[in-house]
């Protein structure tokens, strides 16, 4: 097993309470992202997104579940501005922004360490910089140890490592996640959400994580946005109640049963 682990300085974004813990929604002003009915209509027709309203604040993880096909990678590429709105508006905060996608794209002649710094790399970043920044977000993402290695000897989650190392490196305020743990199995998967949540406690950015997983978004998020079957619109807002940080063991608990259940229930919901 391979940690994340702490680095740097302790930027929970919001005031913990008296027993340590971050109350949900963090308690931090300003909006990382923000949708205002915004409608994507490809040129062939089809209408992706319609209409869709919803905001991540600073320091916020917001999950979007929704059926394949519905939308959801257009709206984080309509987030990323990899494609133009039809209508409404999208404004983004301050900062940078992080892309994590699927499949982790790494390039295979290149060791962990040089993948790690490629964004760095494209951005300018001076030599001693990078090397600096990727070495900490090695250590920060559990690959100590795997520098030299190429992807082809690296597990699909130790890959998956490589890829949010590789975004950490240009300290991004907001994360995009299209599904990024989709591919993995299922314990996998499970480590990896806890070793995100302790990132995403301890880095203080906000995410947009988009999943398939019920339990997934309930787990990371402190909302869910459920959406409906293409065009892409949101059937239902719901508050995650559990703070952070939290345990593996939330998943087993009774009250987490019953969150999960209600967003199964939002996505079975009739298509208006
Ligand atoms: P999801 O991520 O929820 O599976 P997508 O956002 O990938 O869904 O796609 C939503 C819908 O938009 C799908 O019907 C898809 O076929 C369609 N779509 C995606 N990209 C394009 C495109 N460039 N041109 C036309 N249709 C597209």
């Amino acid at each position: 097993m391979y940690p994340l682990r702490v680095l740097g300085r302790p930027a929970v974004p919001s005031t913990p309470d008296q027993n340590g813990q971050r109350s949900n929604p963090p308690a931090t002003s300003g909006i990382a992202l923000g949708f205002e009915r915004v409608t994507k209509v490809f040129p062939d027709g089809t209408r992706a997104v319609d209409g869709v309203t919803f905001q991540v604040r600073s320091g916020e993880m917001v999950a979007i579940v929704g059926p394949s096909g519905c939308g959801k990678s257009t709206l984080l590429r309509l987030a990323s501005r990899l494609t133009a709105p039809s209508s409404g508006e999208i404004r983004i905060g301050d900062g940078n922004l992080g892309y994590v996608f699927q499949d982790p794209t790494l390039l295979p002649w290149r060791t962990v360490q040089r993948n790690v710094e490629l964004l760095a790399e494209l951005a300018g970043v001076s030599a001693a910089e990078r090397t600096q920044r990727a070495a900490q977000a090695i250590i920060l993402t559990g690959l100590s140890g795997f520098e030299r290695h190429r992807p082809r000897a690296l597990s699909g989650g130790m890959r998956m490592r490589v890829s949010l190392a590789r975004a950490l490196t240009m300290r991004p305020r907001i994360f995009l996640f299209d599904e990024p743990f989709g591919a993995l199995d299922e314990i996998t998967r499970e480590r990896l959400n806890a070793e995100l949540l302790g990132l995403f406690e301890r880095e203080g950015f906000a995410g947009l994580f988009v999943t398939h997983s019920v339990n997934e978004a309930a787990y990371l998020a402190s909302r869910v946005l459920v959406m409906s079957p293409r065009p892409d619109h949101i059937v239902a807002e719901i508050p995650i109640p559990f703070a952070y940080p939290r345990a593996p063991e939330l998943r087993f608990a009774a009250e987490f049963a019953s969150v999960a259940g209600q967003i199964s229930a939002s996505l079975r919901e009739k298509p208006r």
